[in-house]
């Protein structure tokens, strides 16, 4: 069997590269670190967990990123097991003692017959032989500049610049409404891609204060602040002057509120996120505010006093791909087909989702291989909603990176209204079980 090769060593190279060897297929490891660092990085490990040392709820009947953690178990996920086995207290979250952890996981698979490894820096885009790129937000310039004209100037960003999404169903539709601005768009698609609340004088210039006055995140050292008048934060926006906003993304113009016939002062709009219009995300909010700040004051907008957020904002250094354009359901690079990507630089957010994509970019890679194909699992499970969102279901303009959540999942009728949302998240885990099981079952 041919090899594979993969580009990095973090939560995405080291699941890949365990699944494709467990299949039977040679694999080579590139990894730049400990020769190259990173600003997040501080060891030669692999599977360094950079910042928190959680992966998040461990809750797999109701909730989205702990059913994540149950189907890379049932997939005998490396990174999973390792974790569980470095498990630290911390209630219903798996926190994970890093150090042994990432040094278990290095050992693990330096040990694999399988596995060889290659600590070098990888500059360019290889031409020949079959590559998964899984070297995440801190991407070498060189491989990212690499990237960049292998692709197009639009195709892969160094910043991500994300603006809070809400879950459709929690915003109060008595008060906001659905409108394009000056009713541009002619379908129910384009008429539905836009939700707007109101805002009097006095809320706005509450919202103004609030903002200004909120606890804000620095940027890490060596992570410059280089982001563009384009992508600015709203509450830098709001700092240059009281009007700026009213004047910018929440100008009230083109817009009529069906329920009120006073002229709204300004208005926050939301922007479908994705095609199933499960998700809205609050246009021009890309924000560096602290993330209990930031419920604080995005529930003062009229309308979201109780909205559920499926993300909260952020601006990050964040090298990845627009993934719904450049890759095929696959997760192959349209272009050249025998490269793969995998993990955050495919536009997925977080530890376990990283881990997630690699695993499955792993046995795909491998069944190539191995004269197979493998089907990506079904979109009502947590690794295929994932997989379907970033190669599809997102809309490719807008794309920023996401976490796992059930609103990229195909809706369960709802029951009961809000009160039946614990039971409806239940539903969704047990549909995404079945459905995992047997994708499992065809390999
Ligand atoms: P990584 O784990 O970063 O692995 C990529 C690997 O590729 C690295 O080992 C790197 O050295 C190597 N590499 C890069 N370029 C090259 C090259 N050219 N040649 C060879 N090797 C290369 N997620 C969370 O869930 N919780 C958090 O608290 C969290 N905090 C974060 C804080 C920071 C500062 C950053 C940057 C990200 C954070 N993330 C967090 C997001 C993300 O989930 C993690 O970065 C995660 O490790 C991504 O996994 P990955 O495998 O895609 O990338």
């Amino acid at each position: 069997t041919q090899e594979l090769h993969i580009i990095g060593g973090g939560m995405a190279g080291s699941e890949a590269a365990w699944q494709a060897a467990q299949m039977g297929v040679p694999v080579v490891i590139h990894e730049m670190r400990p020769k190259v660092g990173t600003f997040a990085h501080r060891t030669g490990h692999f599977a360094e967990m950079v910042c928190s040392n959680s992966f998040r709820s461990d809750d797999d009947e109701r909730n989205a990123v702990g059913l994540l953690h149950w189907e890379m178990g049932a997939a005998n996920g490396l990174i999973m097991e390792t974790a569980r086995a470095h498990r630290l207290p911390a209630g219903g979250a798996l926190a994970v003692d890093r150090d042994p952890f990432a040094e278990a996981v290095t050992a693990r698979l330096l040990a694999h017959p399988l596995i060889s490894t290659a600590y070098d820096e990888i500059t360019e885009l290889p031409a020949d032989g079959h590559w998964i790129i899984a070297t995440g937000p801190l991407t070498s310039t060189a491989l990212a500049t690499s990237i960049r004209s292998a692709t197009g100037a639009d195709s892969l960003a160094f910043f991500d610049a994300i603006a809070p999404i809400v879950y459709a169903e929690s915003v109060d539709m008595s008060v906001a409404w659905m409108q394009s601005r000056y009713d541009k768009g002619e379908t129910e698609e384009e008429q539905t891609a836009y939700m707007n609340c109101p805002m009097d004088r006095e809320q706005y210039y509450a919202f103004i204060d609030a903002l200004l006055a909120a606890d804000k995140t620095e940027f890490h050292e060596g992570e410059t602040a280089g982001y563009f008048d384009g992508c600015l934060p709203i509450e830098v926006m709001a700092e240059r002057g009281r009007e700026t906003l009213r004047f910018g993304p929440m100008k009230p113009v083109g817009l009529t509120n069906p329920h009120s016939d006073k002229k709204p002062y300004a208005v926050v709009q939301l922007r479908r996120d994705n095609k199933l219009g499960t998700l809205y995300n609050i246009v021009g909010f890309q924000t560096k505010m602290k993330y209990g700040a930031q419920t604080a004051v995005f529930k003062m907008i009229p309308g979201l006093e109780n909205a559920s957020f499926a993300r909260l904002g952020g601006i990050h250094r964040n090298t990845f791909i627009n993934s719904p354009t450049l890759l095929d359901a696959q997760m192959r690079l349209k272009s050249r087909p025998n490269i793969r990507f995998a993990g955050q630089v495919t536009g997925v957010e977080g530890y376990v989702e990283s881990a997630a994509m690699g695993l499955l970019a792993g046995r795909m890679a491998a069944a190539e291989l191995l004269g197979r194909s493998l089907p990506p699992p079904p979109p009502d499970t947590a690794t295929g909603a994932l997989i379907t969102h970033i190669t599809g279901g997102a809309e490719a303009k807008t794309f920023q990176p996401m976490n796992v959540n059930f609103g990229l999942f195909p809706p369960i009728d709802a029951k009961g209204g809000r009160k039946g949302r614990k039971d409806r998240y239940k539903a969704y885990t047990d549909r995404a079980k079945e459905s995992f099981t047997a994708w499992l079952a065809t390999q």
